[in-house]
């Protein structure tokens, strides 16, 4: 079976003595490949304030905090993500409002969200869902007219780009994740990217229990509760292996989904997804939709190709109860929504043949 996702591990031979080195070096907690491993990301994103975590949740639950957000405000999300997006809102005691999705694109509306601004809202969560980009034209403006905070949950969109910059460069908090599954895995990891310096230091104090690692141990002072979030290591040390990689395994993803956006065209029960103005996907997963899935994934299956929607919607956990509404479009658009494999395991030869097997219908 062509599976919809596969960890990308660098060769052996370059990542082994790499990793053996740093494991045997006496010095395995954070320190200098840390370093390292964040001014490589710095450079590739286009953006020094990169904070290097040790996981993407870590991340947006330090991003809620810096954001102001805390027991009783709001904020506006959306269903249409994994687990960590919504379930980040909780540790800081916000409710989750839930905005509603574009039908044509599953990503949130931006209007929805314009229609749930209440004194209460104190960040609007955007998720990049499967490497498609928000319309952030839009949403800039409803951030800046309504001086309310985007948090861009870019766990599916490394490598993706609004106005020509990666993504990274727009709001003033942007989350990415390193977990096993991602365009670029550290087996777990993250970062937090904030847009300019100024929280930056309360930011570094946050992922290691309040303290401020400049200052010796002796004459810290811990004024707020920090968390155990730093990267370790022998984490940063296969990122450091990973960056190596990083443009020419994004480069597949993202010619892979061009190809399919070019050749599953004009295809009877299957509808392709329109990216919003200045936005480019890094297609983490190929999105589209098509009629009757459960007949298309089982046709898929039977190719030896796995199609799956992958994600269950937020919204219906019990955790969520107290913010259940009607979301029209989530309907429409969850009802046929559908992935199929696009990352760097898939050849020209299995997109030939992806393509093909659709072209005969299901
Ligand atoms: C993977 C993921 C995260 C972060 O997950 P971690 O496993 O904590 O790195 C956040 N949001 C989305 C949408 C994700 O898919």
């Amino acid at each position: 079976m062509i599976p919809l996702v596969k960890p990308f591990i660098p060769d052996k031979r370059i990542l082994m003595p790499a990793l053996e080195e740093i494991l045997y070096s006496g010095y395995i907690a954070e320190g200098q490949p840390v370093r390292d491993f964040e001014t490589e990301f710095s450079h590739f994103i286009g953006n020094n304030n990169c904070l290097a975590l040790h996981a993407g949740t870590d991340a947006l639950h330090i991003a809620l905090i810096l954001a102001g957000v805390r027991q009783g405000d709001e904020v506006i999300s959306t269903p249409m993500t994994a687990e960590p997006t919504n379930i980040a809102i909780t540790m800081v005691g916000a409710k989750v409002v839930w905005g509603d999705v574009d039908p044509n694109t599953g990503l949130l509306d931006p209007e929805s969200v314009r229609s749930l601004i209440s004194p209460k809202t104190k960040a609007i969560m955007l998720v990049h869902y499967a490497g498609m980009v928000c319309d952030m034209n839009k949403f800039n403006e409803i951030s800046k007219e309504y001086n309310i905070p985007i948090i861009e949950d870019a766990a599916h969109a490394l490598g993706s780009k609004f106005n020509g910059n990666y993504i990274g460069n727009n709001s003033q908090y942007t989350i990415f994740s390193l977990q096993a599954i991602k365009h670029m895995t550290t087996i777990d990891g993250g970062f937090i990217v904030l847009k300019d310096d100024r929280q930056m230091s309360r930011a570094r104090r946050l992922k290691w229990f309040g303290l401020d690692k400049k200052v010796s141990r002796l004459e810290n002072d811990i004024k707020e509760t920090g968390y155990k979030y730093a990267m370790n290591n022998l984490n940063a040390t296969i990122g450091l292996v990973q960056m190596k990689y990083l443009r020419r395994v994004l480069n597949i993803y993202i010619d892979n989904g061009i190809y399919y956006d070019n050749n599953l065209k004009n295809i009877n029960g299957v509808e392709l997804v329109k990216y919003y103005p200045n936005t480019e996907p890094s297609y983490w997963l190929y999105t589209m939709k098509v009629e009757h899935r459960d007949d298309f994934i089982k046709m898929m299956e039977s190719n030896g190709i796995t199609a799956s929607p992958l994600h269950h919607r937020s919204d219906t956990h019990s955790i969520f109860k107290d913010s259940k509404r009607e979301l029209p479009n989530m309907e429409k658009w969850y009802s046929n929504f559908i992935h199929i494999p696009c990352g760097w395991w898939i050849s020209d030869e299995d997109r030939n043949k992806i393509v093909n097997v659709i072209k005969k219908g299901w």
